[in-house]
């Protein structure tokens, strides 16, 4: 029978730290590869997200009328190559190719963008359409990111914990903007 353990040990009771081949981050040898398969299985799936959002991004451009909202994505399109080049870097931070790996998940996020666009084209609440869609893909982002920001943490990689933070920030800010431009149009139909 275990030992009875006291409230402040039960959180970390289930940690390997007294496995004889524990590492020094405290992960057993099993955990620390299982983190980074999912560290790199994450960064090839957001990686070819990244690139289906850039080429969907023009095509909000064009569909929204708003000129606020239309510039927010214009803006978002260039963050969003800057992005992609920040995650090349953790690529090679990690010392493997930079290489997607098909994201079903993003294809159906920006296929229902389509079908608003198509939906409401011509319609007064188009530019409202396209907010919904264009934080339904940002929120899939951050988290992406927020779940590759704590696996990069506790595998030690500040370098490539500091790269995804950056693209993480713009996201959230990104969603934000969705989020006021969001608020004029609403208040513009009021
Ligand atoms: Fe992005
Ligand atoms: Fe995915
Ligand atoms: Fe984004
Ligand atoms: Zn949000």
């Amino acid at each position: 029978m275990p030992q009875a353990q006291s409230k402040s040990a039960s959180r970390s009771a289930r940690s390997e730290r007294d496995e004889p081949d524990a590492m020094e981050n405290g992960l057993s040898e099993n955990l620390q590869k299982d983190l980074n398969d999912l560290f790199l299985m994450g960064l090839k799936d957001i990686y070819y997200a990244e690139k289906q959002i850039l080429r969907a991004l023009p095509k909000m451009v064009k569909a929204a009328k708003n000129e606020e909202l239309r510039e927010a994505f214009e803006a978002h399109r260039e963050q969003t190559s800057g992005q992609i080049e920040r995650l090349e870097q953790v690529f090679q931070i990690i010392g493997k190719r930079a290489q997607g790996e098909q994201c079903e998940a993003i294809q159906g996020i920006i296929e229902e963008g389509k079908e608003v666009m198509e939906e409401f084209k011509g319609r007064e609440g188009l530019d409202v359409g396209l907010v919904s869609s264009g934080k339904a893909v940002e929120h899939y982002e951050i988290a992406r990111y927020h779940s590759l920001k704590t696996l990069a943490r506790r595998l030690s990689m500040p370098d490539a914990e500091e790269l995804i933070q950056q693209n993480l920030k713009e996201e959230e800010e990104a969603d934000r903007l969705l989020d006021q431009c969001g608020g004029t149009l609403m208040r513009q139909a009021a």
